[in-house]
């Protein structure tokens, strides 16, 4: 930590935070952009650097840009998912082993997709969810995507029916809205990030 810390006081740049960090509580900033409130306390949605702006009594994070390659087999990477078909969806890449990604890389997840995965069942996810997967071939410039680990899959969703949040029940999230049901492959950690709003203002 000590030679990142000389280099954030050289760049003048705030703390560096990864996702999930405690940031501040609720009574003393707000939560700004990339970020999200979970039990009172404002959490980063986005490695970079958080920003308190204390006028205004609000906490963002500013998104580090650090360099960063293509992406590689054995990457993780976190996007949103663009389009979605019974065996195929493609994912926006916006980061990349926790660095985000501003060169817009499009990953294609498929259904069978990795031979060795052990779990070949239908994409399950929609568009709009944010989800994390690992990058298992790089073919012709086109980065296929796996999401059979068991901490890959849907981070975020919401009801494809009518928009309110979602539970986890077992394999699938439930709308708390209408009683959806639906099937999703959840990252381990999902309930961590579906428990609060993801603030992407500005
Ligand atoms: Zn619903």
């Amino acid at each position: 930590m000590g030679e990142e810390e000389k280099l954030q006081k050289s760049k003048g740049k705030g703390k560096a935070v990864m996702p999930g960090d405690e940031l501040a509580v609720i009574e003393a900033f707000e939560a700004g952009s990339n970020t999200f409130v979970d039990n009172g306390e404002v959490r980063a949605l986005r490695v970079g650097y958080a920003e308190p702006d204390k006028k205004q009594r609000v906490i963002s994070v500013k998104p580090s840009r650090g360099s960063i390659g293509v992406p590689k087999p054995g990457d993780v990477i976190i996007g949103t998912v663009e389009t979605a078909q019974p065996s195929i969806a493609n994912i926006l890449i916006e980061e990349i082993n926790d660095q985000y990604s501003e060169a817009s890389f499009s990953g294609m997840l498929q259904s069978s997709g990795d031979p060795r995965a052990r779990d070949r069942r239908r994409v399950t996810c929609k568009p709009g969810d944010v989800v994390r997967a690992h990058v298992y071939s790089v073919k012709n410039s086109i980065y296929h995507l796996s999401v059979d680990r068991p901490e890959d899959g849907v981070l975020y969703t919401i009801c494809s029916q009518c928009g309110g949040s979602v539970i986890r029940v077992r394999d699938s999230v439930k709308c708390n809205e209408c009683g959806y049901l639906e099937e999703r492959k959840l990252a381990s950690d999902f309930d961590q990030y579906q428990t609060s709003t993801p603030q992407k203002a500005q």
